[in-house]
């Protein structure tokens, strides 16, 4: 094999290194064998300017070669495809091709042939309950626009089934060509997704796509005990998949409104309980709320503010099935508006029995 590598790059002999990249920039953007496909001479063309490249890039090399004529560690490349990339750097090249640019693409193509079943995106529909609906369950009726498979092509996105010979678009080889810059890469056919069969016309009633606009009417059940934030889910009722692809799911999201006597605390509930001062002293049965109707709290003698008294099992039901929560009841002290002088008297007349200080502790 004894050429002269300059004059492969068609240059004078002991040229410049500059002069040898700026020749290769230029002769590889001519012969590069995906800018010539299936044209054997500029492949063999470029395969002998990726070698003399190769050796006259490296300066060691390039040295020997313009001292001596030869290089002794010369091994041409063995034969295919990938020893083109060798010695060949996308950067030097400059202009329109970057590197990641045409890899990006290249790969992107190859991830995602246009119609390859993928699968439909899940649906997230808000549902706002009471809290009174939260603790009972509630069955809601929901309206749901969706993708749904395209009954015409059975979501295939094609009239015909795919075994009707060669794709048409890449000739049954499966591949099809991109270009970036001055460079073209092969990637999976889009028409066919890469099997190389005819994949049939695109169905009229979906445009291809293999989904249609629809509108669901569904009813759901939503078990007692959500919270806010609670996910029901329905698998399979989301978006249609693409292509043939598996439907996603429907997701129902709960919102609880805030309730005016109950205050949501997880499992348990909380309620604001005043009672009189005389109740609170002298000890009282109650009537109470719960979320099931009212109920009656003994409370004992002297019992202060902010003391709180645990009703087991009247909070909200469990959603997994365990225990409910509990029913929380703190007792404030409700002041009546003391007007008439009867009243006044008799407070005076308890002070004087009571004469102690609640302040005290306070080192008041
Ligand atoms: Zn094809
Ligand atoms: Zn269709």
């Amino acid at each position: 094999m004894a050429r002269d590598l300059y004059a492969v790059l068609e240059l004078p002999p002991k040229s410049p290194l500059g002069e040898v990249k700026k020749a290769y920039k230029r002769l590889a953007r001519k012969y590069h064998p995906d800018l010539n496909p299936g044209d054997k001479s500029s492949e063999d063309r470029f395969k002998e300017i990726s070698e003399a490249y190769a050796i006259l890039s490296d300066p060691d090399k390039k040295k020997k070669y313009d001292t001596r004529g030869y290089v002794e560690d010369f091994a041409p490349p063995q034969g295919g495809r990938g020893v083109h990339f060798e010695g060949f750097n996308f950067e030097d090249l400059g202009g329109a091709a970057n590197f990641s640019d045409i890899f990006e693409s290249f790969f992107q193509g190859a991830r995602q042939p246009d119609n390859r079943p993928e699968s439909g995106s899940d649906i997230v529909i808000p549902v706002t309950l009471t809290l009174h609906e939260a603790f009972s369950g509630k069955k809601v009726k929901l309206t749901v626009p969706h993708k749904t498979p395209c009954s015409a092509c059975g979501g295939s996105g094609r009239t015909a089934p795919a075994r009707r010979g060669a794709c048409p678009k890449c000739g049954g080889s499966g591949k099809e060509g991109i270009s970036k810059g001055p460079f073209q890469f092969a990637r999976p056919c889009r028409h066919c997704g890469g099997t190389g069969n005819n994949p049939g016309e695109i169905c009229a009633s979906c445009g291809g796509s293999g989904r249609k606009d629809a509108v669901d009417k569904i009813e759901v059940t939503i078990p007692a005990g959500v919270d806010t934030g609670s996910r029901i889910r329905a698998k399979g009722k989301g978006e249609a998949g693409k292509f043939g692809g598996p439907s996603g799911s429907l997701f129902i999201e709960t919102h609880i409104t805030k309730d005016h006597l109950f205050e949501r605390e997880g499992p348990n509930l909380k309620v604001r309980l005043p009672v009189t001062f005389s109740e609170a002293g002298l000890g009282a049965k109650i009537e109470i709320p719960t979320m099931t109707g009212k109920t009656l709290l003994k409370i004992p003698p002297n019992t202060g503010s902010g003391q709180v008294f645990r009703l087991r099992g009247k909070g909200m039901p469990s959603l997994l099935g365990g225990s409910s929560g509990d029913l929380l009841v703190e007792v404030y002290i409700s002041v009546p508006d003391v007007i008439d002088e009867k009243s006044k008297e008799l407070l005076r007349e308890f002070e004087r029995l009571n004469p102690e200080n609640p302040r005290k502790k306070m080192g008041l």
